[in-house]
């Protein structure tokens, strides 16, 4: 295992070029699709970009570093990099366990596109996760963990459930989106693929579509592989935004985490809110859990409001700094509805079972003040 970075220090300086491009203290772009033929062994240069980049690689060991992972992939979206990932590990008549809580597209992904090419799936409850133990079969190559959910910030032990797998050489792959490597660190405990919508909290601003599957060495030439044929790479100047963006990781994280628990500690409180789903507040569930697991909570939460559908829809009509709109995890707060957004194609009782109710609002709290963040939920609230 690579020795712990000193976060704040490495998004601002690992994976970066040194004593190239004329000593550029900011990372060329290189913005080329392909490379001048050179005689020599194939594996040195560069050839096409789709196969490998520059810009694209110092993003690769920025990440990897992050996670303490040996090497990493970057990808055209999160999306791209967890079908990539799937695909490339998994082959017809392999078994696969999934948990049921997942972002909406990887759960159709799981549920509906992996069984149609052989691969058969098989979904536990978030309870039935502590004997995942028992659904282990000769057949199982992986496991599909998401922690924190989306959207009801459920904590998985993702620590203790890759000790099983390994027993069993299965694979873990875990979505850790909502965590990011400054408030955990999956593949220290065991997660073998730490998967990123590079979209979120990576890239922080809201202006890149991307995706990030940190790994080992030993994962890498089968994903690679899986990237060369799907073709689901990202482009150089996109690279260069995450590289951008990842500078200040550590740093928009401290404060997401603070607004985080400020906001989460308001809506517990306010009478027109009847749930928070906040891993840092103590009625939390599993808030033990995550406190073993996670150096930080965040700034993504959901509530339920008082009320129903049109109520939900009333407090998000009403809302002045923080936007309306889906996504999460840049500087700006928003607030959407996961029924009718992340999670708007599963069928409605595949919701219901997933516990995701109607007046459910998520909120990815950003960098803003908090008291303006709790003076704007307060007013939009007042409005029930
Ligand atoms: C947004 C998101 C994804 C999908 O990422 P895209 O970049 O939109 O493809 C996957 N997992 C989680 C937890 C997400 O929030």
């Amino acid at each position: 295992m690579k020795p712990e970075a000193r976060m704040a220090t490495a998004c601002v300086h690992s994976g970066e070029p040194r004593g190239e491009a004329l000593g550029a203290v900011v990372p060329p772009i290189y913005e080329s699709v392909t490379f001048d033929y050179v005689k020599g062994p194939i594996g040195d240069r560069y050839h096409y970009t789709r196969w490998r980049n520059p810009t694209v690689e110092a993003l690769e060991r920025k990440v990897a570093t992050l996670e303490g992972t040996d090497t990493c992939l970057a990808f055209s979206s999160g999306m791209a990099a967890i079908t990539t990932s799937l695909l490339s590990l998994l082959n017809r008549g392999d078994h696969l366990l999934a948990q049921r809580d997942l972002y909406g597209a990887t759960f159709e992904l799981i549920t509906r596109k992996l069984p149609s090419f052989g691969i058969e799936v098989e979904v536990l409850e978030h309870d039935d996760l502590q004997s995942i133990g028992e659904r282990f079969k000769q057949e199982t190559k992986a496991v599909y963990l998401e922690s924190p959910t989306n959207p009801l910030l459920r904590i998985v032990d993702f620590e203790k459930i890759s000790t099983e797998a390994h027993e069993h050489n299965a694979i873990v792959l875990m979505d850790s989106t909502f965590g990011t490597p400054i408030n955990q660190q999956p593949h220290r405990r065991g997660v073998d693929v730490v998967l990123h919508s590079a979209t979120k909290y990576l890239n922080g601003h809201s202006d890149v579509v991307s995706g990030v599957a940190a790994i080992s060495e030993s994962i890498q030439k089968r994903l690679w592989e899986g990237r060369k044929l799907f073709g689901g790479v990202i482009d150089p100047l996109q690279s260069y935004f995450l590289l951008r963006g990842l500078k200040t990781l550590a740093a928009r994280m401290r404060i997401h985490n603070e607004n985080g628990i400020a906001v989460a500690e308001f809506l517990e409180d306010h009478p027109k809110v009847t749930r928070v789903y906040y891993p840092g507040l103590k009625d939390h569930p599993e808030h033990e859990l995550a406190k073993s697991l996670m150096t930080g909570f965040g700034g993504m939460m959901s509530f339920e409001v008082k009320g129903g559908k049109e109520d939900a829809e009333r407090v998000l009509e009403h809302l002045r700094v923080i936007r309306p709109a889906t996504s999460l995890g840049g500087v700006e707060s928003l607030a959407s509805m996961p029924a009718n957004s992340s999670h708007l194609f599963l069928k409605p009782e595949e919701r219901q079972r997933a516990g995701i109710g109607d007046n459910l609002i998520r909120l990815s709290v950003g960098i803003e003040d908090p008291e303006d963040l709790k003076e704007d939920l307060g007013q939009a609230l007042g409005t029930l």
